[in-house]
């Protein structure tokens, strides 16, 4: 049986190009970047380029590029350290309801450490208003971050708008664009974004490499302390395989990225409109059409999404009831609890997230397999088959 795999918010492969990138960097080129001889700085040149490719993507200049362990770290980094340097200026925080945990456990942290932080409340179809960021600033805040693109339902923000008010204000802007990357076009310096943070395998490249883009001129605090690597801002020896393969699946990310999108889009929709039309009693969890091209969460009443996982993956398709660090618990998605949906349709609700390798075969086969593994969940429910009597 082939593997249909339909998980790509989660984690993606690796592309061969951008393994073959990162090949020489473990046994020939070896050296560390901070040594002086001629064959370290081979690797100090490899990744000062990947930084160079990294900036590009973003419209960022080179020495705005800090890499990091992955999209968690740079989160980390960027509420910490701003809230460190700039806790004489202020103590308040705006984020939103729907941030990926790492931003959301970072700011439980502050709250802990003294700051006020504001959860805002999306609208039902996940997305932050301007007009609620703008209404939440108040005289001591000092950083907004929003997310670009939400890993559950594909929501994408208006950040040009926020990045507007952020700016007209003077409050530091930062957005978590691990989801965004390779989907939306990003220009940092149009968009007034300060602190972006992004991660290598969401976008085909290796996992524990990401990056953090900081405005030249914001203050920022550590959080990792030793040598004085990345220009003295983040210290531990680069991990310089995990920086070229980033820089080279960034690159690719935005290669022939027209093409790319529209033939995810019509996947996309090809899967939802036929998840929606062959099953009954379903709908779609987020926003039509400002969405991810690769996202597809909808809600299945009278089923439980870990149950329908499963069966899921006995018919060799992978897919996920939410996001990958939740599943395993049984408290449902936080995303969808902030959409209004209620817990027990919140549980039945099942994600699919395409990538540059599914075809129209497979999206046809989960066509086919969903309605008939629906229904069998269904027919063993004692709550729809209360509904169907009801309903009579
Ligand atoms: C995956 C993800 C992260 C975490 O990135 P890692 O590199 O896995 O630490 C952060 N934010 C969002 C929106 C994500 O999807």
């Amino acid at each position: 049986m082939n593997k249909i795999y339909l998980d790509n918010a989660a984690t993606t492969p690796v592309k061969k190009e951008v393994l073959d990138a990162m090949l020489p960097y473990f046994m020939e080129s070896f050296g560390n970047p901070s040594s002086v001889y001629q064959i370290a700085q081979i690797n100090k040149k490899a990744v000062d380029e990947a930084r160079e490719q990294v900036a590009k993507t973003l419209g960022a200049n080179a020495n705005e590029i800090f890499f990091t362990s992955g999209g968690s770290e740079a989160d980390n980094w960027a509420l910490k350290g701003i809230a460190e340097a700039y806790k004489d200026k202020g103590n308040h925080i705006i984020t939103s309801k729907i941030e990926h945990h790492a931003i959301l456990h970072t700011c439980e942290y502050l709250e802990k450490k003294g700051y006020e932080v504001t959860y805002l409340d999306v609208d039902e179809k996940g997305m932050i208003t301007p007009e609620a960021v703008e209404a939440a600033i108040k005289e001591n805040t000092i950083l907004i971050s929003i997310m670009y693109a939400n890993n559950e339902i594909g929501t994408i923000n208006p950040i040009s708008e926020i990045g507007k008010i952020a700016k007209a204000h003077h409050i530091i802007f930062h957005t978590d664009a691990v989801q965004a990357m390779g989907q939306v076009r990003i220009d940092v310096k149009e968009q007034n974004i300060d602190l972006l943070s992004l991660s290598a395998h969401k976008i085909n490249g290796p996992k524990g490499v990401g990056a953090l883009y900081i405005r030249r001129g914001l203050k920022i605090a550590n959080l990792i302390h030793g040598g004085g690597q990345e220009r003295g801002r983040r210290a531990g020896t680069e991990n310089v395989p995990g920086i070229v393969g980033l820089g080279k699946a960034i690159e690719l990310a935005y290669e022939d990225f027209d093409a790319k999108i529209e033939k995810l889009t019509v996947l996309r929709d090809k899967l939802i409109d036929g998840l929606l039309e062959k099953i009954p009693y379903t709908r779609l969890n987020g926003h039509r059409i400002q969405r991810l091209a690769n996202n597809v969460n909808v809600g299945v009443e009278f089923v439980e999404g870990e149950s329908l996982l499963l069966l899921l993956d006995m018919n060799g398709v992978a897919a996920s009831s939410g996001s990958a660090c939740t599943s395993g618990s049984l408290d449902p998605s936080h995303v969808l609890l902030a959409l209004g949906i209620p817990h027990e349709k919140a549980h039945g609700s099942i994600r699919f997230t395409l990538g540059g390798m599914n075809t129209e075969e497979e999206i046809d086969f989960v066509l086919e397999k969903m309605p008939s593994i629906v229904e069998r969940m269904r027919s063993m429910s004692p709550l729809y088959e209360d509904f169907l009597n009801k309903n009579k």
